[in-house]
């Protein structure tokens, strides 16, 4: 059991709403601690959305000797899949070999090391493809005939964080979005803190009897700017951007390309319509919030796969570009493409005087290994409070993917059967979004009209209430570009009406909860 020396509103105070931040605000809570997360933003408004959204090893950390990091990360891969297999599902990567890079035994002997170092079960192992046979190839310029086709996972990042945050929830933990931590200081061994609401200005104190600064990029600036302190300087931001055009290919394969000047960069099917390019690598000075791909990384990235595509891509076939802020662990490597990927963790307990209230400091980490990053913040969570529950987050579905890791097809079809009426691909859609909690949403819907205001392409109120009542969604942003990326869909106006209307429900809500507590 914890301690109990001295009463305080929560054991863990977590500062982030980032995938770790969610990830570790479960595992506690379902351990039994009482834990309150601070995001300043939306849930996943960091680095989590803005990835390139693979669960995976990493084929190119082998490069870097980075075993550790690649069989831990290659373990996660099946069994993430068993507790989410809505938002995650098996992708096949196809490396084509490119002559005068590397040679083909090194391909041949890394992803021989990549099937056998993470305890492969479900996913199928390495093949090799003539991509003059292969419809892989068919895309591709024509000097390309033998590539190497492997497995990892896809996940959608933001979901995966909000499923985290709905879970921690569900599981007693307090969330609060649009709250930032603006101060906190140790008091013998008690935290206090002080949140601030973004939108309206009040702040309110907390006491915890432990922190856990999770705040991703802005790690160092808590540190600094909350706490006080000086001598942060942690992390190395390493921005990485990736641009969407129109769909390629027509199959459901990704690539992944070599790049002359040793970098790879993936192109994936993304959101039905388009195809995903990425990533880039380059050391990052600004505000974190204020990052967006430069005319040079699009151009970077659209002429890198044009080496691969017969089709040149051309800076207008660009319609959306994203980037985010890897907040890597200052190794002092060289190059931004060289710094470690694996995680750090750090446990202060002052500098040994009276004040002596712990905090775990996070750096690094990758949306794959979050579970296990969680696991070991929860293993020196006990060290200093002392032990609660056990660990349980191996097998434990996150909400919605409590059906069979390879069921999702029979998921689709129940839901297709109980509403025959709606299209096909919003049941779809919304199985990968919700896993089983579409039932919940298209309870007693026969026609789009019992969904009911439409918002554009596939949105319908039940699905945005939903997102708002169980997501914590706010915006229309909230919802378009991090709950899904229906963005890519809706026009500006339709997003604008969207916007209004969650702004009166929300007003409305909130106004009717006032009343009943009056
Ligand atoms: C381009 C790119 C591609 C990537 N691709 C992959 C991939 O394919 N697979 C993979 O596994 N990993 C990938 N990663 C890595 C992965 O995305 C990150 O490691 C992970 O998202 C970091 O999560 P986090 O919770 O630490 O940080 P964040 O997601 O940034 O969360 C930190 C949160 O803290 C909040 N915050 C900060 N200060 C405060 C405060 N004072 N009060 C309250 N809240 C605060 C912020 O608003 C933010 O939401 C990629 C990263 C990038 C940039």
């Amino acid at each position: 059991m914890a301690s109990q020396a001295q009463h305080t509103d929560y054991d863990l105070l977590v500062v982030g709403g980032g995938i770790n931040g969610c990830g570790i605000a479960r595992d506690a809570a379902g351990r039994g601690y009482s834990v309150c997360l601070a995001e300043m933003n939306d849930l996943a408004s960091g680095t989590s959305s803005w990835s390139t959204k693979l669960i995976h090893g990493g084929l190119r950390y082998l490069e870097f000797y980075e075993f550790r990091l690649v069989r831990e990360a290659l373990s996660e891969r099946e069994l993430l899949w068993s507790i989410a297999p809505h938002i995650i599902r098996p992708l096949r990567f196809v490396l084509p070999h490119s002559k005068g890079l590397r040679p083909r035994w090194l391909l041949r002997l890394g992803l021989f090391l990549y099937d056998h170092l993470g305890g492969r079960k479900l996913l199928p192992a390495t093949r090799t493809l003539d991509l003059r046979k292969d419809p892989t190839g068919e895309p591709l310029k024509p000097g390309f005939s033998t590539a190497f086709e492997y497995s990892d996972c896809w996940v959608d990042d933001a979901r995966l964080v909000a499923l985290n945050a709905r879970d921690a929830a569900d599981r007693g933990a307090e969330i609060n979005t649009r709250t930032q931590v603006v101060a906190a200081r140790r008091e013998g061994d008690i935290w206090h803190a002080t949140l601030r609401d973004t939108d309206t200005g009040a702040t309110r104190d907390v006491t915890a009897r432990l922190m856990v600064n999770a705040a991703g990029p802005w790690v160092d600036r808590l540190l600094e700017s909350a706490l006080k302190r000086n001598d942060a300087r942690n992390v190395r931001l390493v921005q990485g951007s990736h641009i969407v055009v129109r769909k390629l290919f027509d199959h459901d394969r990704a690539y992944i390309f070599q790049n002359a000047d040793g970098r790879i960069v993936f192109a994936i099917p993304y959101e039905r319509d388009f195809t995903l390019i990425g990533t880039t690598d380059r050391d990052y000075e600004g505000d974190p919030a204020d990052v967006a791909a430069t005319e040079e990384e699009i151009l970077y990235l659209a002429s890198a796969a044009s080496e691969y595509f017969k089709t040149p891509i051309k800076r207008d076939d660009v319609v959306w570009t994203y980037s985010g802020v890897r907040p890597l662990f200052d190794d002092g490597a060289s190059k931004a493409q060289e710094a470690t990927r694996d995680y750090v963790l750090k446990l202060d307990t002052g500098a040994g005087g009276a004040d002596h209230a712990p905090l775990v400091n996070i750096f690094g980490g990758k949306i794959t290994t979050y579970r296990r990053l969680a696991f070991s913040v929860l293993e020196q969570v006990e060290s200093v409070l002392g032990a609660m529950g056990k660990p349980w987050t191996r097998a434990a579905p996150l909400p919605g993917g409590d059906f069979p890791t390879t069921g999702f097809e029979d998921l689709v079809r129940d839901l297709q059967t109980a509403h025959p009426d709606l299209a096909a691909g919003l049941v779809h859609r919304l199985a990968r979004n919700y896993g089983t909690r579409a039932r919940a949403i298209l309870e007693g819907a026969r026609t789009t009209e019992d969904l009911g205001r439409h918002f554009g392409a596939d949105l319908y109120e039940r699905e945005v209430a939903y997102l708002m009542d169980q997501e914590w969604a706010r915006s229309a942003e909230d919802v378009l570009w991090r709950r899904s990326k229906l963005g890519l869909h809706l026009s500006q106006n339709q997003a604008d009406a969207l916007g209004q209307w969650m702004r009166d429900r929300y007003s409305e809500t909130t106004s009717s909860r006032d009343t009943r507590r009056a």
